[in-house]
Order: C-alpha cells, then structure tokens, then sequence
C-alpha cells in the first residue's frame, strides 16, 4: 500500500495531467457526435427504415440459417457466396468487383482511408449526407461542399469550376441525394465523371425507389464506383452494404477492410433475403405509391412546399419548422428537423415515407400542430 502511494505521488509530479485535449486531433475534438433521437413508443419517420416486416415463410427461413449458423468460427472472409448473389441480384458482369462494408457508412470510410494523402481533398454538395463531410474529417481529408443550385440539382458551372481548382481525389454524389430525395440529372453526373481526375462515387443507398441507377453503368468510366446499402431496403438493422466497381479499384480498397468486418449472421441472413429480393422490391413498390399519396397532401396542406422525391422520405419547408417538429413529437410522431443544419435548408423538415397508417397518423399530426403555430 505505501510504495502504491509513492508511485503515485511520483507519477503526478512529472508530468501533465493527460486529458483528450492534450491527445485527440483538434479536428476531431471539433466534431460533434452523431446524434440519434430518443424515439420509444413514437411513430418513427426519421431515418427512413423501411415500416414492413418481412412474411412469416422469410421470418421461418432466416431463424432456420441462423440457427444452424456456425457463430463459432469467424466468417467467411471473402463473403464468396454473398458477394455471388449481389452479383445476381444486381445482374454485374464478371469484370465488376465487389467490397462489402459494415453498412455503406463503413465503405465511405475506406474510400476515405485509401485515398487520404496529404492535402487530398474529398468533394461533395451542400446540403448531402452528412457523413462524407465527417468522415473527411476522420480521415484528415480536406473537405469541399459545392452547394446545390436552389432546386437542389448541380450547379455545374460551380461544380466544375470547384472541381477544376481543388481536384479533389474523392467526389461523393449521393442518388438519389439525401436529404433532397432528388435525381441529379445523369448527364450532369457523366460530364463530372468526364473531367475529374479523382473517383467519382454514386452513393445509390435508395436505389429500390428511384427511377434511375448508376450501376449498369460501370466499366464505362475508369473512374466510376456505385454504392448501395440495404439499410433502406429494409434491412437498417442488418448493417451491409456494398462498392462495386472495376477490379483494379477494388483490390486496393479490399486491403483496407477489416478481415472480419461483416459477421456470420449478416451474412447469412444477407443470403436469404437476397433470394426474396422480390419481396422487398415489393415493400419498395408499395412505399413509392404512399410516397405519392404523402406528397400530394404535404403539397395540399397550407404553407407547405414539398420536394419532389425519388426516395423513401420527402424534405418540405414551412413557416416554423421548429415548432412544427416540436407540435409532431408531442403527438408522438417523430420525424427529422434539418431547419438548422444547413442554411439551404431553413425551415426544412424530412419525412420517412411509413405504412399507410403512420403516414395518416403524421399528416393529421402536422395540420394540427401548423395550426397551433399560424
Ligand atoms: C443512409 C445513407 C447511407 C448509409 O447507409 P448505411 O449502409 O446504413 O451505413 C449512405 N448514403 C446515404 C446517402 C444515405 O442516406
């Protein structure tokens, strides 16, 4: 007991005390956590997961594989079998490789990772998905956000003007964009793929409700990836998602993946639901015709102005979006307040496109509570 005092008095007296503020990069002491809602007991419209279950048959066949699942031995590195059925599913021609993340987030990471040689520069527009901006950060990238045009499509003089003074390794374009729910228009995206001498990334992570797709596109351009998730597919919970592109590409990013980094489970259960993709195409199908329901009443509703959308949530502006969100969450519908996050999007709130019901829910929710605030 004494020497332990003796050391301690011995320790303190040479040196600093060591706090994070002494340690951690100031870009990321910087940083502010991801922040995610309290939601129990809510309707839960803010982060654009899917409302459906799957069928009891899909439900018997998973808890079958799972069950018969060997969680005692590390997972199948190469993921040969799952890395097949995307393949499948995706009708990919045997030139195109693929690299599976931890959900898409983490692939976003690794692209970062690869390509973050000093002074590199990650692009992307304003307003986007949040994460690319973070993960610049994360990954010492110097960051660039173009700024959308005020229908949200690209500014092109500004895009390629941008792109011509910072030549950014790293361009990020999400398609549809998030949280605008638009299709940036593909010519547009093609003559940024002609002139940037850095990858250019099509983040597709809702392909399942758009109209459009970048990925029959691949092998066209040496400098073109596709992204994809099935997080909003209907499978948030299972944490997958997948690159593809030329091969030469993929073998460098393959180095920095994590050997392990997509467990047995997912995996398996991956396998399964690929086989019923029908199924959730059918979700999808069904979510795009509430989507359309849903935004012929946000459009109907006084001082609403809502964004068209090819995605499963629809970005809207009203006068006092902040009590508006505040009014929905006291009659227990969540949904996400982007009035503050960005100055393009003052006064902007985002609905997650939900079942039937929850739509109905939210509708009379928000004509109640824009009416205590007029
Ligand atoms: C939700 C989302 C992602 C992240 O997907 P995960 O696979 O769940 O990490 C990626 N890109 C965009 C544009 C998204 O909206």
């Amino acid at each position: 007991m004494p020497t332990y005092c003796i050391f301690t008095v011995v320790m303190s007296s040479v040196r600093n005390p060591v706090t994070p503020e002494s340690l951690v990069r100031p870009e990321i002491l910087a940083l502010h956590a991801y922040h995610v809602q309290p939601s129990p007991g809510m309707i839960k419209l803010d982060a654009m997961e899917n409302p459906y279950i799957l069928p009891e048959s899909v439900r018997a066949e998973l808890a079958a594989v799972v069950s018969s699942a060997s969680i005692n031995r590390y997972p199948d590195a190469s993921a040969a079998t799952l890395k097949d059925s995307i393949r499948k599913t995706g009708n990919l021609p045997s030139d195109i490789d693929i690299l599976l993340g931890n959900g898409s987030d983490e692939i976003i990471q690794l692209l970062a990772m690869a390509l973050a040689k000093p002074g590199a520069t990650l692009m992307s527009v304003e307003p986007s998905f949040v994460m690319y901006k973070m993960i610049a950060a994360f990954t010492g990238m110097q960051y660039v956000g173009v700024p959308l045009a005020e229908d949200f499509s690209l500014d092109m003089p500004a895009m390629l003007a941008s792109i011509r003074t910072h030549q950014p390794a790293l361009i990020f374009l999400a398609y549809p964009n998030n949280p605008t729910g638009n299709l940036f228009v593909a010519a547009d995206i093609e003559a940024i793929l002609q002139v940037s001498n850095g990858l250019v990334v099509v983040d597709e992570a809702y392909y399942a409700f758009a109209d459009n797709s970048f990925l029959p596109r691949l092998g066209e351009f040496d400098n073109l990836l596709v992204m994809r998730t099935f997080s909003k597919l209907g499978m948030a919970g299972l944490r997958l998602g997948f690159l593809a592109g030329p091969r030469n590409w993929l073998e460098q990013m393959e180095k920095l993946r994590l050997p392990y980094n997509v467990g047995v489970l997912p995996q398996r259960v991956a396998e399964v639901l690929l086989q019923h993709h029908d199924v959730l195409l059918q979700q999808a199908a069904q979510i795009k015709a509430d989507r359309t329901w849903l935004y012929e009443r946000l459009v109907g509703t006084v001082d609403v102005h809502a964004y068209p959308s090819n995605a499963n949530f629809i970005l809207f502006r009203l006068s006092h979006a902040g009590k508006v969100f505040e009014g929905l969450k006291q009659r227990g519908v969540l949904i996400k307040k982007l009035d503050g996050s960005h100055p393009a999007l003052a006064d902007c709130l985002r609905v997650t496109v939900g079942s039937p019901e929850e739509n109905e829910r939210f509708i009379k929710a928000l004509q109640e509570s824009i009416h205590q605030n007029i």
